[in-house]
């Protein structure tokens, strides 16, 4: 005997051997009577859930939201408050690879977030860029597919991206981010995040406003040139995510909003609710409103990452979904993609579960331990339970149309090409233009891409700048 713990079976009950199935002597067929082997065995072909089919590859770290600034004038959310502070999870991935594919590759990054209120959970689940590539969620299917394997060869086909993206001219502004050197952070620390959509906020007295969320580095902006992308080492990002809390050097971002009086939307010069726009900070300066910091890693990662199940529908009293039609599929789809990875009590999970009290009449189905209120059913006479609309007072607003199919009501200055110009004409440095075209050229010179293709992808970046397309042109050999 030692004072080491004995191995037991799932069940509790002592294992009879680390070592030994059992057999009919020494060298005999083995027994079904061998419960452990097979319940070892059994277990082991379930390890795995499926991966996301989107955001498969990352990691992730819990910490802390601290609100340094008084913004109870735009929103009753407690969170929010002068003062609080609130648990929170945050899992960064890269979008097309698979699960054990390269960290440092080009591709936006997820920043999903997902913060423990007392009101319940409050996720947002943004990205690396503050815009995407398409504006209803009809295209998204079609969009990752043409982003991950072929259907044929199961290769990669950077002639499939650039089709879909020339044929989809409203990605312009996105894949400008990602053919430029944001496109190949050095570290999940040393990018910026942003809630990406518009949002709904309300304050106590039933005011609303519309909502940009940016979260600040405060490690600075470090990206990878294409020479230097260590696609060798697949798991730069993780390591350096938890090398750096587990040394306590714990990253950080502020936070900070750009609000926009809600009787503007109807006629600012950009659609406010078109998900491959930014706001210009000249029209709605960002405010800043507080910090978050990452202190603590995971210590079971897949109970705690590969099952963090993220979903922009939940909201907290003071805050709600815009008519941003990416945002609206986006309700649907997380959730739905939880209840088909994990199963429809994922939010049982102590990762995924509020820390508040969950007083729900949902319940049973696969896991489920949760207790239910009695009686299990509502309305009912017996003291459970019952809904406060009151709280969600001030979410409501009036909407009207007529039902169609129709790409977004364009406002004064909306062009799919502007707001890229603008990120060419007056932020980029000369080197990163210079990065950008060679980032694009290298991209679209692979050997699939076509002639045809790429007398598109020309054609695409001369609609951006005349100065792009012309250098890209030059750089693909089509002057
Ligand atoms: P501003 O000059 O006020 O802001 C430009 C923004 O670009 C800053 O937030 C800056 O912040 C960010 N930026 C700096 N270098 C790069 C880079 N190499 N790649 C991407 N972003 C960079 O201009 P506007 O607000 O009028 O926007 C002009 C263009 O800037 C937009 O069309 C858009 O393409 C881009 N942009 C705008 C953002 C916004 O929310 N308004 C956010 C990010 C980019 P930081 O370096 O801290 O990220």
């Amino acid at each position: 005997m030692t004072d080491r713990p004995v191995t037991t079976t799932n069940a509790g009950t002592p294992a009879p051997s680390d070592e030994h199935s059992q057999s009919v002597g020494p060298d005999g067929p083995l027994l079904l009577q061998d419960h452990y082997l097979i319940q070892k065995m059994a277990q082991f072909n379930r390890e795995r859930v499926p991966e996301r089919v989107v955001h498969a590859k990352g990691g992730g770290a819990y910490g802390f939201l601290e609100i340094t600034e008084d913004v109870s004038q735009f929103t009753k959310a407690g969170l929010f408050r002068k003062g609080a502070r609130t648990d929170m999870l945050l899992r960064f991935s890269s979008v097309a690879g698979e699960l054990g594919s390269a960290d440092a590759g080009r591709d936006p990054r997820g920043f999903a977030m997902k913060f423990y209120t007392d009101e319940g959970n409050y996720d947002l689940v943004g990205n690396n860029t503050p815009v995407f590539f398409i504006r209803d969620p009809q295209k998204f299917s079609d969009f990752i597919h043409s982003q991950k394997r072929r259907q044929d060869t199961h290769l990669r086909d950077n002639n499939m991206q650039w089709d879909f993206w020339t044929l989809s001219p409203e990605s312009a502004h996105q894949v400008t981010f990602l053919m430029s050197d944001r496109g190949t952070p050095a570290s999940w620390r040393h990018m910026n995040g942003f809630g990406s959509h518009t949002f709904l906020w309300y304050n106590a007295a039933g005011e609303k406003f519309w909502i940009k969320y940016h979260f600040k580095t405060d490690q600075g902006i470090k990206n990878f040139t294409a020479d230097e992308v260590p696609l060798q080492h697949p798991d730069v990002h993780i390591r350096d995510l938890h090398e750096a809390i587990a040394r306590g050097d714990h990253p950080s971002w502020t936070v900070e909003i750009q609000v926009m009086p809600f009787q503007e939307a109807a006629d600012y010069r950009f659609n406010p609710f078109d998900l491959t726009k930014i706001w210009p900070h000249g029209d709605y300066p960002p405010i800043t409103i507080g910090r978050f910091t990452l202190n603590r890693n995971p210590e079971n990662y897949f109970a705690e990452i590969e099952q963090a199940a993220f979903e922009p529908a939940n909201f907290v009293p003071g805050i709600g979904p815009s008519p941003d039609k990416m945002l609206q599929g986006r309700l649907f789809s997380y959730p739905d993609t939880h209840r088909y990875r994990i199963g429809p009590n994922y939010l049982q999970l102590p990762v995924n579960a509020p820390r508040n009290a969950v007083h729900s009449y949902n319940f049973d189905g696969p896991m489920a331990y949760r207790n239910m209120p009695d009686p299990v059913y509502a309305p009912n006479s017996a003291g459970g339970p019952v809904a406060d609309p009151a709280l969600w007072a001030g979410d409501t607003y009036h909407v009207a149309g007529d039902i169609m199919r129709s790409a977004n009501s364009l406002h004064r200055d909306d062009d799919d090409f502007v707001q890229p110009r603008a990120l060419w004409e007056n932020v980029l440095s000369e080197t990163d233009r210079a990065h950008l075209v060679t980032n694009i050229a290298g991209h679209a010179s692979a050997p699939e891409v076509t002639t045809d293709t790429k007398k598109r992808v020309v054609e695409y970046w001369t609609n951006v700048h005349k100065d792009l397309g012309h250098a890209v042109s030059q750089a693909l050999g089509l002057a």
